[in-house]
């Protein structure tokens, strides 16, 4: 079994030997033009780990410049399918074999605990580039035969150049999802990452070049997103840009975009509801509700932050939920016991505490954590106790707003339609969850919950082949399975005459 020892040192041992991090363009690794660097630092101890360097606006264009020139080079937009497949499938191997490097280096850049990453993430990544592999060798066109006049029918054309811009959080899975579906459907792609979680994406790069891609194929820029991510989404030469981040960014980015008329894939924020029947299996819902806010550190797009539970199991249900959440073991991400780790940045751990100031002065109580931990070898890190917080009413910020830590709200319920009404009435509508052994009430509900993705009786667990995606201010848009190339490629419908079917004659004299 690998030790938190093992772990840290191997962490130390492959932070010491880590360059600084630079662009990737054209297939040349570069600082870029600005000369500016920036440092990511390690949310465990707040001490920096990684210098980067910043491509600025000016290694943007370059990079644009190199994917466009890649695309229409057609080395790999008009690569045979499956030999696209078997370059996806390379990246995949170099993913799998270098899985504990990047999962030790995620950890430290992200402090998300070792096992959720190595297990959970990293994995699912290279599973990734194989699904998509896959599919790419299935992208298929439609037939609409008429009446032996005309054969239509369509072709899926790559689109262009794809600029993919990705959180902070999970960020490696996130990056994959994104570069594998656009390669795969023969665009080139431009990643730029989060600044506060820098690592994982060097590794990919790295990971794709071992995997000998045509130049400009993949490219990758670091620096802002005021500076580098909006020079990439205004670029002219740029088709789609796959985002996802806040909800107020994606606001930004499609104002950006307009004035070229972007096509936008927008995975934003979220505020899913959990909602506990009193007929459920109330010991598979608690640790499910448990699981699915805290793990990732609540650091998760689709976590379960609002808990509505049914009254009559209200006051049993909080009191277990209180006496579990207390022992959720808090800790050095690199430790294969802990269960939370730092949150990302000392910004992001301020503005998670000040939602729970927000709480108390709303008048909500919280029935456990909400301090930093009292532990002196935590102290330099971004530690926050896994927190729940009660007597909440439903227009209370705290239930409205995404806190995007480790803080779960809970608001009792009479009826279905109180708590339907309640879990609609919010801004947001990624995920949600809805525990019950009713069948009748489950698949009734289950459609009426203004939310892109349902589960029933289950924590987040998702087959690759499915749509993910959300509606109202969670997002635009669908990727997963074939969806995705609903939006990394073009439809086109070719439509064939077979005979001599009527053509008005305009201007003929007889
Ligand atoms: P963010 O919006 O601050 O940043 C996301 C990315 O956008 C970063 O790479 C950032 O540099 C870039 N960016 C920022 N401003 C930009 C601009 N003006 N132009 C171009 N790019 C710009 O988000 P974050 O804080 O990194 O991530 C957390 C958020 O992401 C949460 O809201 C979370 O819910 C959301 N998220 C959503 C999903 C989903 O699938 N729906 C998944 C994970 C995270």
């Amino acid at each position: 079994m690998t030790t938190t020892t093992d772990y840290a040192a191997l962490s130390k041992r492959l932070l010491d030997d880590l360059p600084p991090l630079q662009n990737y363009i054209g297939g040349e690794w570069t600082p870029g033009p600005t000369g500016e660097t920036f440092m990511s630092i390690t949310p465990a101890t707040n001490q920096p780990i990684a210098t980067v360097h910043s491509a600025g606006r000016a290694g943007a264009q370059q990079a644009v410049i190199a994917a466009r020139e890649a695309f229409e080079s057609g080395a790999w937009s008009r690569m045979p399918a499956a030999d696209r497949a078997r370059a996806l499938r390379r990246i995949a191997e170099q993913i799998r074999k270098r899985a504990d490097e990047i999962s030790v280096l995620e950890t430290s850049d992200t402090g998300i605990p070792i096992t959720q990453i190595r297990a959970g993430q990293v994995l699912r990544a290279a599973d990734n580039f194989d699904f998509f592999a896959e599919m790419a060798t299935q992208i298929t066109g439609e037939t609409f035969p008429v009446e032996g006049t005309f054969l239509n029918y369509t072709v899926h054309k790559p689109v262009g150049v794809a600029v993919l811009i990705t959180p902070w959080n999970t960020p490696f899975m996130l990056e994959t999802w994104k570069v594998a579906p656009a390669l795969a459907a023969g665009n080139t792609c431009i990643l730029k990452p989060a600044s506060w979680s820098p690592i994982s994406a060097y590794l990919l790069a790295k990971a794709i070049e071992e995997a000998d891609l045509p130049p400009g194929t993949f490219n990758l820029v670091y620096g802002s997103g005021e500076t580098v991510g909006t020079a990439l989404v205004a670029h002219p030469e740029v088709n789609l840009v796959s985002f996802t981040g806040e909800t107020t960014t994606g606001k930004q980015l499609m104002r950006t975009g307009a004035e070229t008329l972007k096509r936008f894939s927008m995975e934003l924020g979220g505020k899913s509801p959990v909602i506990v029947f009193a007929d459920a299996d109330l010991d598979r819902a608690l640790d499910a509700a448990i699981f699915g806010v805290f793990s990732l550190n609540g650091e998760r797009c689709t976590a379960g932050t609002r808990l509505f539970l049914e009254r009559p199991i209200y006051d049993d249900f909080v009191s277990r939920l209180i006496e579990r959440v207390r022992h959720i073991r808090v800790g050095d991400p690199l430790d294969p016991a802990t269960e939370v780790g730092p949150l990302i940045h000392r910004r992001h751990l301020e503005r998670v505490m000040g939602y729970l100031d927000i709480a108390r002065e709303e008048g909500a109580t919280i029935a456990v954590g909400g301090q930093r931990p009292d532990r002196p070898e935590l102290a330099d890190g971004n530690y926050l106790e896994p927190t729940v917080i009660v007597d909440v009413r439903n227009e209370m910020r705290v239930a409205q707003e995404e806190i995007f830590g480790p803080v779960l709200t809970v608001i009792p319920f009479e009826d279905e339609a109180e708590v339907l009404r309640m879990a609609n009435d919010v801004r947001y509508g990624l995920a949600a969850y809805l525990w019950t052994s009713d069948v009748s009430r489950a698949t009734r509900l289950a459609p009426e919950i203004e939310s892109g993705m349902v589960w029933v009786n289950s924590q987040n667990v998702r087959d690759l082949r499915t749509p993910f995606g959300g509606m109202k201010e969670s997002g635009i848009g669908r990727e997963g399975g074939r969806y995705s190339f609903e939006f990394y490629t073009e439809t086109k419908t070719i439509h064939v005459a077979l005979g001599q079917h009527r053509i008005p004659k305009f201007g003929a004299t007889s």
